[in-house]
């Protein structure tokens, strides 16, 4: 139960970060990486708010990025042209050039015809360009289907005899310079096992495209999941376990680069979404709460059928009741979550919705025409709440 004054400072409903825990959750993974000579990218289409952004770039962290637009943001926040880096499947000439002369890390290439266009706009700058090829190594993330990426059914990366011909192509190709290879396979990967099955599958890549170990580097991805039926006991992923699980396998570095590009992982916790119960009904099967917040706000339930913990943070009864927790949207998908038991719940309440951290915020839209969310941040905020 929390003071209502703090809540009606904002205009609900809004995006809260707890940037305290992100400080956490970065200091963590990044020791856990240093102790293994590893290096993360964030990758910002997770949530690239520049509040965040400036913070994640403090503590040294490179960027992955998956469009021009991001690239220019990482940029405009304090992220080092030379850590980052860009991928994606269908890359503008525009973007490429907006990435070439702003001297990025390194391009992550997902076609032939990539390639070929990356050496025309480098050619006409004068320029060799550091490339990696994105391999798809079919691997199945175990993880939701529309977040699945490295299996030979998505659209994502080069098969390995494509990539053999790329390397050839590559060779003759002179303004561009192949470094290494990246894996992505997905996201929300619970199970260590994937991640020790892509870590194999990698080294036998690399050792079948590179026998000589000419590469200076490798990207192993992100997809690091979160808990998000616990989130307060388990606020900082293991990243202990995941950097361990993968060193196992291909080791700690030794002359190479090995990065990390972990999105939902290290932002996910940190941020919730903060909604007011517009109005309660009952129909004959079901008991309603209709909050101002919806599918354009917090798209993950209705694309993916994502649940998210669900708290009355104003509720003072001691009765519990289960609701459907919906937005305002025209739309039927656009509920939160069903069989959820709150407190009795009233108009005017406010609603937690936690762990949205990540691909929150970021998807949000203005559908139906209604206002972006805003957004708030608190060092600390359950001492904050506290004093006010
Ligand atoms: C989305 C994405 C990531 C980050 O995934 P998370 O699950 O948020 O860690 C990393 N790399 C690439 C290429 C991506 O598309």
């Amino acid at each position: 139960m929390r003071n209502l004054l703090i809540f009606n400072a904002m205009q609900t409903p809004y995006y809260l970060y707890d940037t305290g825990l992100l400080r956490q959750t970065l200091e963590v993974a990044k020791l856990e990486a240093q102790l293994n000579g590893y290096k993360i990218h964030y990758a910002l289409k997770a949530n690239s708010n520049p509040t965040l952004l400036k913070i994640i770039a403090e503590f040294g962290f490179g960027a992955d990025c998956v469009s021009g637009n991001e690239v220019k943001i990482a940029l405009e926040n304090g992220f080092a042209p030379n850590k980052i880096v860009f991928a994606g499947v269908g890359k503008t000439d525009e973007e490429i050039d907006f990435a070439i002369s702003n001297n990025i890390f390194c391009l992550h290439c997902e076609s032939i015809q990539e390639l070929e266009v990356i050496n025309g706009i480098a050619s006409e700058k004068s320029k060799k360009v550091a490339i990696a090829l994105r391999i798809n190594p079919n691997i199945n993330a175990q993880t939701h289907k529309n977040i699945t990426t490295g299996t030979n059914q998505n659209k994502f990366g080069l098969t390995v005899n494509e990539a053999k011909y790329a390397m050839q192509l590559t060779s003759i190709l002179k303004n561009i310079n192949l470094i290494g290879l990246h894996f992505h396979i997905g996201s929300q990967i619970t199970q260590m096992n994937v991640f020790r099955d892509l870590a194999i599958k990698a080294k036998e890549v690399e050792k079948e495209l590179d026998p000589y170990g000419k590469f200076a580097y490798i990207n192993l991805g992100g997809g690091l999941g979160i808990d998000y039926e616990n989130p307060s006991e388990n606020s900082i992923p293991d990243f202990k376990n995941y950097f361990a699980t993968i060193s196992s396998i291909i080791g700690k570095t030794q002359s190479k680069d090995i990065h990390f590009e972990l999105g939902r992982s290290l932002v996910g916790q940190c941020g919730k979404l903060i909604t007011k119960v517009i109005y309660t009904k009952q129909t004959d099967t079901k008991n309603f709460v209709i909050v101002d917040a919806g599918m354009n706000t917090l798209l993950r339930p209705a694309l993916y059928g994502a649940h998210h913990k669900i708290e009355n943070a104003t509720s003072k009864e001691k009765l519990r009741e289960s609701y459907s927790i919906v937005g305002p949207i025209c739309e039927t998908t656009d509920c939160f979550d069903d069989n959820v038991n709150l407190p009795t719940t009233k108009r005017g309440d406010i609603i937690e919705i936690l762990s949205c951290g990540a691909y929150g915020e970021v998807m949000s839209s203005r559908y139906n025409m209604r206002d972006l969310p805003g957004c708030s941040f608190l060092e600390n905020p359950e001492t904050e709440i506290a004093m006010s």
